[in-house]
C-alpha cells in the first residue's frame, strides 16, 4: 500500500478490530493503522495475529499507527469482556470498533447440523453482539463508531450458505436497531457487506455433489472478485469523521455485483 497517498484520518484514534488474522480484517488492520489508528487486534488464530502486527510494523507507524494482538475467540463472553478491558486499558478509549470476524461453510440444508448452525451463529452474530454490548460503554465516553461486516448474503440469495446467510441477516438487522438505540449517544453503528472478495474464506468455498453453483457465477462482480482491500477502504470510510452522515444502515461493497 502506498501510505503517503492516503489520509491520517485515524490519527489519536484507538479502537478494537476482531478477524485481524487474515483476508479483509488483515487488509483493514493496515489500513487503519496506516491512518494512524491504534489498535487492538482480535483473532483465534495467534499465528495469523502475528503476522499481521509485523505487516503493521512494516508499514512504518505513520500518523501514529500501531497493532497489538490480542488472541480470543469472539464468541466467547468472558474472552470479549477481556478483549475490551484490555484495549480500554491500553489506549485509555475505544473509539472504533470493527467487527470482521467470521467464517462459513458451504452445505445444502439437510446437512446443517444443530451444531454448525449455532456455531454459526455464535462467532458472526453473538460474536458482533458481544463486543458490542461490552465496548458501549467506551464508545458511549468518546462519541465512537461501530462498523460490523455483514455480507451480500444477508439481504441477495447464497444458496448452500443458508446458516451464513442468516446469521448476516441478523448482523444486519442487530446493526440498524442497534444504530437507532445509541445515536442518541453519541455513538455511530452502521454495517458493511461485502461481495465476494478473494480471501482464505471464499477461495474455500466449493459445492457439494450435484449442487448448481452457475448462480454464484452470476453473481460475480463484472471486473472479478473484490480484494480485501477493497473492503477496507470502504470500512476506513465508514469509521472515520468522512462517514459521519452514514448511520443504520449496510454499505454493500460488491462491485456492482447486486446492482
Ligand atoms: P478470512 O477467513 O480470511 O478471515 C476471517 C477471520 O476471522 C480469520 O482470521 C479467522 O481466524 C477469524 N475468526 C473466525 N472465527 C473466529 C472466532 N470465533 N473468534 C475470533 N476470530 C475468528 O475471511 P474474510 O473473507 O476476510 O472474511 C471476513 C469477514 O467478511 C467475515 O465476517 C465474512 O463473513 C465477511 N465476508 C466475506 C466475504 C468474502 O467474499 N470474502 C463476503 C461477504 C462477507
Amino acid at each position: 500500500m502506498d501510505t503517503e497517498a492516503i489520509g491520517r484520518r485515524f490519527a489519536g484514534k484507538a479502537g478494537i478490530l476482531t478477524g485481524a488474522a487474515s483476508g479483509i480484517g488483515r487488509a483493514t488492520a493496515l489500513r487503519l493503522t496506516a491512518e494512524g489508528a491504534r489498535l487492538l487486534l482480535v483473532d483465534t488464530d495467534e499465528e495469523g495475529l502475528k503476522e499481521t502486527v509485523r505487516l503493521v510494523g512494516e508499514q512504518g507507524g505513520r500518523a501514529g499507527g500501531a497493532a497489538a494482538a490480542h488472541a480470543a475467540d469472539v464468541a466467547d463472553e468472558e474472552s470479549v469482556r477481556g478483549a475490551v478491558a484490555a484495549a480500554g486499558e491500553r489506549f485509555g478509549a475505544i473509539d472504533v470498533l470493527v467487527n470482521v470476524a467470521g467464517f462459513h461453510r458451504v452445505v445444502p440444508l439437510e446437512e446443517v447440523t444443530v451444531d454448525y448452525w449455532n456455531r454459526q451463529f455464535a462467532v458472526n452474530t453473538l460474536g458482533t453482539v458481544l463486543f458490542c454490548r461490552e465496548a458501549l460503554p467506551h464508545l458511549v465516553e468518546s462519541g465512537g463508531v461501530v462498523v460490523n461486516t455483514a455480507s451480500t448474503s444477508a439481504t441477495h440469495a447464497h444458496p448452500y450458505m443458508t446458516a451464513y446467510a442468516a446469521s448476516k441477516g441478523a448482523v444486519l438487522a442487530f446493526t440498524q436497531s442497534l444504530a437507532a438505540e445509541v445515536w442518541g449517544r453519541g455513538v455511530r453503528v452502521l454495517a458493511v457487506s461485502p461481495g465476494g472478495v478473494a480471501t482464505p474464506l471464499a477461495d474455500s468455498v466449493s459445492f457439494p455433489e450435484g449442487a448448481d453453483g452457475s448462480y454464484y457465477a452470476r453473481i460475480t462482480p463484472p471486473r472479478g472478485m473484490g480484494r480485501p482491500e477493497d473492503i477496507a477502504a470502504a470500512i476506513a470510510f465508514a469509521a472515520s469523521e468522512d462517514g459521519a452522515f452514514v448511520r443504520g444502515v449496510e454499505l454493500r461493497v460488491d462491485g456492482g455485483s447486486h446492482a
